[in-house]
């Protein structure tokens, strides 16, 4: 990771107003638009009217969209679907109690200072897969108060479990470790064909093994440990807290190695772990003046405004000051295209560093003290995330160096 202490930190990086409630994962624009589509509660009933036109576009033979670029995505997907689908709490692989560790082990805590307990964690995340790390004290907001069904409930005390009528989490799993794991940029280029779908599988894919072997990993240190994927608790801005990046105009992390093109996820614990601080590298600043996301997104859904205090939109989560995205929009256009999109990922600078075409695009540039990206693209070429032949042209965005998965 490019070292935070290269970067300004941010005390309070949310604006959080009083009319503020825990996010239900049924608001959520899959199982918003489930629901219109067939009445029933559920995360996936939407993908129906994409598959129809996946197999249309695939009989007329249209460029991107043949019969061996959705297998190659399926092959990508498999691992995600076999290890948690996304993520649903104590789901599949995604258990909230251990599964493979002895009780030698799992009985008898490594006691350490919190410093050495956050450098092994750290060092473990990087073995199993994850391209970033960082560690946050839990903010229980970003918690979701329910799933699908059941609520998840913050105790005083016991266990992370699951019982007949909800979820719980005792208030002892104070910590998330937040991780990203790189898609490839130039898969996700390729938006809205289906090899974009493949990077973005292939990271829902490796997302979902990091976090279940991280998990194994807390457990047979002694402590508890609470798998997640897309579940439990919003990625998002537990990953701000962490110090992984800032939310950009695109609804998504901005981080400053990969940009946007990444996969977030998390393990919630009760290991004594030091919290990393937010970061400032001045997204918010640089995205006021871009807009490149907002113009190219094909369903219009990403706003051309300032960050506004809430929105009356039915998929967002209200009262945080920020870019709403109209989720409902977006999905809408994945059906119609017979496969996700990644767009605004792909025409994001931060995906790919500077080029002094963007100068040009940045049509209102404000910047009194440099441009946030180039500062931003120097630091990435610096620690080895570019390679920069000329330039003002576009850099050549380098594949992670993974310790092991
Ligand atoms: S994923 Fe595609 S449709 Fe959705 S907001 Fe991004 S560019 Fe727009
Ligand atoms: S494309 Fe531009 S406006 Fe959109 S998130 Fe990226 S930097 Fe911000």
């Amino acid at each position: 990771m490019i070292p935070r202490s290269e970067m300004k930190t941010k005390n309070e990086p949310y604006v959080v107003g009083q009319g503020y409630r825990r996010f239900p994962v049924t608001s959520q624009a899959f199982v918003t638009v489930s629901m219109k589509d067939t009445g029933k509660l559920g995360y996936m009933f939407w993908l129906d009217k994409m598959h129809r036109n996946m197999g249309r576009k695939m009989m007329e033979g249209t460029e991107g969209y043949l019969q061996e670029d959705n297998a190659l995505d399926m092959g990508a997907n498999a691992s995600n679907l076999l290890v948690g689908a996304y993520g649903f709490p104590n789901f599949q692989m995604l258990k909230w109690s251990t599964m493979v560790v002895p009780e030698v082990l799992s009985s008898h805590k490594v006691v350490r200072p919190p410093e050495d307990l956050t450098r092994l964690v750290k060092r473990a995340a990087g073995i199993y897969g994850a391209d970033l790390v960082g560690v946050a004290a839990l903010d229980e907001r970003w918690v979701y108060s329910k799933d699908m069904v059941k609520p998840i409930v913050i105790t005083e005390d016991g266990i992370p479990e699951e019982t007949d009528d909800e979820f719980r989490i005792p208030r002892s799993m104070d910590r998330a470790i937040v991780m990203a794991v790189a898609m490839d940029a130039k898969g996700i280029g390729t938006s809205p064909a289906i090899e974009s779908s493949t990077a973005t599988s292939i990271g829902y894919s490796r997302m979902g093994i990091t976090a279940v072997s991280l998990a194994e990993y807390i457990r047979a240190m002694g402590y508890r440990a609470i798998p997640c994927m897309n579940d439990t608790a919003m990625s998002i801005p537990l990953a701000v807290d962490a110090g992984l990046g800032e939310l950009g105009r695109l609804g998504i992390l901005i981080t400053p190695e990969f940009g946007p093109s990444v996969r977030l996820f998390k393990v919630l614990t009760d290991m004594p772990l030091v919290p990393d601080k937010p970061v400032d590298f001045g997204v918010e600043i640089f995205c006021k003046n871009c807009l490149l996301c907002a113009e190219h997104c094909p369903s219009d859904s990403i706003s051309f405004d300032l960050p506004k205090e809430t929105s009356s939109l039915e998929t967002s989560n209200p009262y945080v000051r920020k870019w709403y995205i109209n989720g409902e929009k977006c999905l809408r256009f994945w059906q119609e295209n017979g496969g996700s999109c990644a767009t605004c990922i792909a025409v994001c600078p931060f995906t790919w560093g500077f080029e002094s075409i963007q100068c040009f695009e940045c049509t209102k540039c404000e910047t009194r003290r440099g441009c946030e990206l180039q500062v931003n693209t120097h630091l990435r070429a610096k620690h080895g995330y570019l390679h920069i032949e000329s330039y003002g042209e576009r850099p050549e965005v380098l594949r992670p160096r993974r310790e092991g998965l």
